[in-house]
């Protein structure tokens, strides 16, 4: 297959340097841990990370059928919401179910009685820098706050879910929230055999003190007597993709503009939702342009860019970190071509995996 932009590059070498500090953790805590499907479901790299991690957990239906079909190992359920016509595939494909809420416990609990069951907490505490993206944000739905009322039902319980970090890098903060969970919860989390923390614990960024990490999780484990099992997403992927593209036109309006053959809302829409700017190494040169989008959405930008060369029709960029929450979230936005899929490994080579065309995008619709 032909190699055209644009395309989503997965580097198994980078991905190879993440799962390497998983099992690391892995080693030092005891604590089991499964990829996030949510974060990063382009299966046709999980032949390398099954051999690092132990697991899927999923946010749907479909993501718990991804993980059990095309990775394996333990197969964690979770929703914020089950529909009544979903329990059943559920409880089917699932090692454990992990329920949002008391009500949909009780309303379907039974239904799941055959696997492990597991209910999320809301401890009212996190490490968020986005109101949006926040579990204890107030008036939060996702998991139970109230102590009084997991208690009614702990004899139903064999686990809990707790999920409040995000993009955590500071293991001091981590661990003071670790510590408040641990002063609200500690009674209760006596009580059932396992407990996952969740995901966004930023383990692989330079310099973060994995041995702390490790003894901290461990001494969790061994202070209520559960296995500990971690969640994550970006952590697992972070800088293992980049999304190639070329320039297709330069104009100048106040700024050097250079149009590329990809979008931000099509392709990496968390750059908006966010307010953040793509990365383009080395940043470095005489040329600066505003790298834009192809769709019509003004505001279709990647960001600013130092270059050494002036841009032209056909130059080549590498935008990194593509990987975490931006395949999962790729959409046909502007019916703008879809960036294909390929894969580079560690010897160099680079392989297609996967090319969309129209076909793909007509059958989105209809
Ligand atoms: C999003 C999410 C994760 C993964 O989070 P990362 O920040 O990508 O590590 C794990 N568990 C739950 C419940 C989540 O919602």
């Amino acid at each position: 297959m032909s190699l055209q932009t644009p395309y989503y590059l997965i580097d198994r070498a980078a991905l190879l340097v993440n799962l390497r500090q998983a099992a690391r953790l892995r080693a030092l805590s005891g604590a089991k841990i499964l990829l996030a499907l949510k974060c990063f479901a382009t299966w046709p790299v999980f032949d390398l990370m099954r051999e690092y991690l132990d697991g899927t957990t999923s946010s749907s239906l479909y993501e718990l059928q991804l993980g059990r079909e095309k990775f394996g190992g333990e197969t964690h359920a979770y929703s914020v919401a089950w529909a009544d016509r979903e329990i059943d595939a559920a409880v089917a494909n699932a090692d454990k179910i992990i329920f949002n809420s008391v009500s949909q416990l009780q309303r379907l609990g039974a239904r799941a009685a055959a696997i492990p069951r597991g209910l999320r907490l809301n401890p009212g505490v996190s490490a968020s820098n986005y109101d949006l993206a926040d579990p204890a944000r107030p008036f939060s739905r996702l998991g139970e706050a109230d102590v009084a009322r997991v208690e009614e039902v702990i004899a139903q319980l064999d686990g809990f879910m707790i999920h409040n970090n995000c993009d955590n890098r500071d293991f001091a903060r981590f661990d003071r929230l670790l510590g408040q969970v641990e002063e609200r919860w500690a009674p209760l989390l006596a009580r059932v055999d396992w407990v996952s923390l969740g995901g966004g614990i930023h383990f692989t960024a330079p310099g973060y003190p994995l041995e702390a990490l490790g003894a901290r999780l461990a001494r969790f484990a061994e202070r209520h007597g559960v296995q500990v099992f971690l969640e994550p997403g970006e952590a697992l992927v972070h800088d293992s993709a980049t999304l190639e593209v070329t320039v297709l036109d330069t104009l100048h309006n106040g700024k050097a503009l250079a149009v590329v053959d990809a979008a931000t809302e099509a392709h990496m829409p968390d750059l908006l939702i966010y307010g953040l700017q793509a990365r383009i190494e080395p940043d470095r040169g005489a040329h600066r342009y505003m790298v834009c989008g192809r769709t019509c959405l003004a505001g279709d930008v990647f960001g600013e860019y130092d270059f050494p060369e002036p841009l032209v029709p056909g130059s080549r960029l590498s935008l990194r970190d593509a990987a975490g929450y931006t395949m999962v979230k790729k959409n046909w936005f502007n019916g703008v071509g879809m960036p294909a899929i390929a894969v580079k490994e560690p010897d160099g080579r680079v392989h297609v995996v996967r090319e969309f065309g129209y076909r793909d995008y007509v059958g989105s619709l209809g």
